[in-house]
C-alpha cells in the first residue's frame, strides 16, 4: 500500500502514549528511510515531551484542519475511530486506509485491518512488516519504546517469548536501551511524584481488598497543573496492592466527567467492562469515559467486577 502512495497522513490515539508516538514515529522513520521522495505527515495530540528523543518527534503536528485529501491513511494504536479525535477526518477523506493494532475491542475500521489481539503492542506488530536487516538505529528506538511502555517494562502478561526476541533485535541496534527505559519509563516529574502520592493516599479499597479506586478532581488538576499524561502509572501502582485483583482510576475531565482506567490480575476482563461503557482496550488493561458522580461511576464499574469475581469463584 505504502509503495504506490505519494502522500501518507499517520494518525495515533487521542491522548498518545508510548506505544502511539513510538508506533507512528517508527512508521514515518521507516517509510522516509525506505521509500524517499513521499510526503509524510503524523497527525497528534500534543505528545509526552519525554518522548522527544525519538528521531522525527518534532515533525508532529496538532493540525486537524489543513483539509489535505491523502493517498494513503495510517492509524496506529487506535481501537476505533473515536480514538482518532479531531484528526479523523484525514482518515475519512483519504483515499486508501490501513489500521495497525492490538487492542481486543478493535473491530476494524480502515481499509485494509492488521489487527493481532494477542499480541504484546502495536510497535510489536509492525516488525512483522518490516525487514530486519532495514530497521535503523533510529526506527529501533522508537519500536523499543513503544514496546517498553505497553508491556510495563517487559513484565505484563502480554510479554511473550517474541516480544523478548524482538527487543533482543532491537538492542543489537545499538540503541540506549537504559536510558530510553529510565528517562521514558521511571523517570517523574516532581508534580508527577506528588500526584502519585496524593492518589494513592486517597485510595479506597473495596470489595474486601479485591478492587482499589482513586480518583483525581478537577480542581486539583488545576492546583498541581498536570494534564493526562502526568498520571500514567497510578493506575499500574494501584494494581500492585496485595489482594488486589482489580484497580480503577479515574481523572475528572470536565464537570462530573471522568476519564476512567482499569488494570486487573488474572481474574477480571477489564476489555469487557470498559466495552460495555463505551470505552476499550486489553483484557487486563482497558479504559473508558464516564459521567455521573464518583460514587455512580466506581458503583457501576464494581457491580461489574464483583460478577466476574463472583463467577470465577462459582468456577473454582
Ligand atoms: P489507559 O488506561 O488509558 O492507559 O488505557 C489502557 C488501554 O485501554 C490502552 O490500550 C488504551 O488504548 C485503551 N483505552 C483506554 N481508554 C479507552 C477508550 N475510551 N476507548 C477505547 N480504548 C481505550
Ligand atoms: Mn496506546
Ligand atoms: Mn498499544
Amino acid at each position: 500500500m505504502a509503495e504506490a502512495a505519494k502522500t501518507i497522513a499517520i494518525l495515533g490515539h487521542i491522548r498518545p502514549d508510548g506505544d502511539c508516538v513510538g508506533s507512528c514515529l517508527a512508521v514515518y522513520n521507516y517509510l522516509t528511510e525506505q521509500v524517499p521522495e513521499r510526503e509524510i505527515q503524523i497527525y497528534l495530540e500534543e505528545p509526552p515531551v519525554k518522548f522527544s528523543y525519538l528521531k522525527g518527534f518534532e515533525t508532529i503536528s496538532q493540525n486537524a484542519g489543513t483539509g489535505k485529501i491523502y493517498d494513503l491513511c495510517i492509524c496506529l494504536d487506535a481501537s476505533d475511530k473515536a480514538r482518532l479525535g479531531d484528526f479523523a477526518p484525514y482518515l475519512d477523506h483519504a483515499r486508501h486506509s490501513l489500521c495497525v493494532d492490538h487492542h481486543v475491542t478493535n473491530a476494524g475500521y480502515c481499509e485494509k485491518n492488521e489487527i493481532l489481539a494477542d499480541i504484546s503492542s502495536t510497535c510489536e506488530h509492525l516488525c512483522h512488516f518490516m525487514e530486519k536487516d532495514r530497521i535503523s538505529k533510529a526506527v529501533a528506538e522508537c519500536l523499543y519504546t513503544g514496546i517498553l511502555h505497553d508491556t510495563n517494562v517487559f513484565k505484563n502478561s502480554n510479554t511473550s517469548g517474541r516480544t523478548m526476541e524482538i527487543a533482543g533485535m532491537l538492542m543489537d541496534k545499538g540503541i540506549d536501551f537504559n536510558r530510553i527505559i529510565n528517562e521514558s519509563f521511571y523517570r517523574k516529574t516532581y508534580i508527577q511524584n506528588q500526584i502519585l502520592g496524593r492518589a494513592l493516599l486517597e485510595s479506597i479499597t473495596l470489595l474486601d481488598g479485591r478492587c482499589i479506586f482513586s480518583v483525581i478532581r478537577e480542581k486539583d488538576i488545576a492546583f498541581y497543573g498536570v494534564t493526562g499524561s502526568d498520571f500514567e502509572g497510578i493506575v499500574e501502582q494501584l494494581q500492585i496492592t496485595a489482594g488486589v485483583e482489580c484497580a480503577i482510576f479515574m481523572y475528572e475531565i470536565s464537570d462530573h466527567y471522568y476519564k476512567v482506567s482499569m488494570r486487573s490480575g488474572d481474574k477480571v476482563d477489564v476489555a469487557k467492562i470498559a466495552s460495555y461503557f463505551g470505552g476499550g482496550g486489553h483484557v487486563r488493561a482497558a479504559g473508558c469515559s464516564m459521567g455521573g458522580s464518583v460514587h455512580d461511576v466506581v458503583n457501576n464499574l464494581t457491580l461489574h467486577i464483583e460478577q466476574q469475581l463472583n463467577a470465577r469463584e462459582q468456577e473454582i
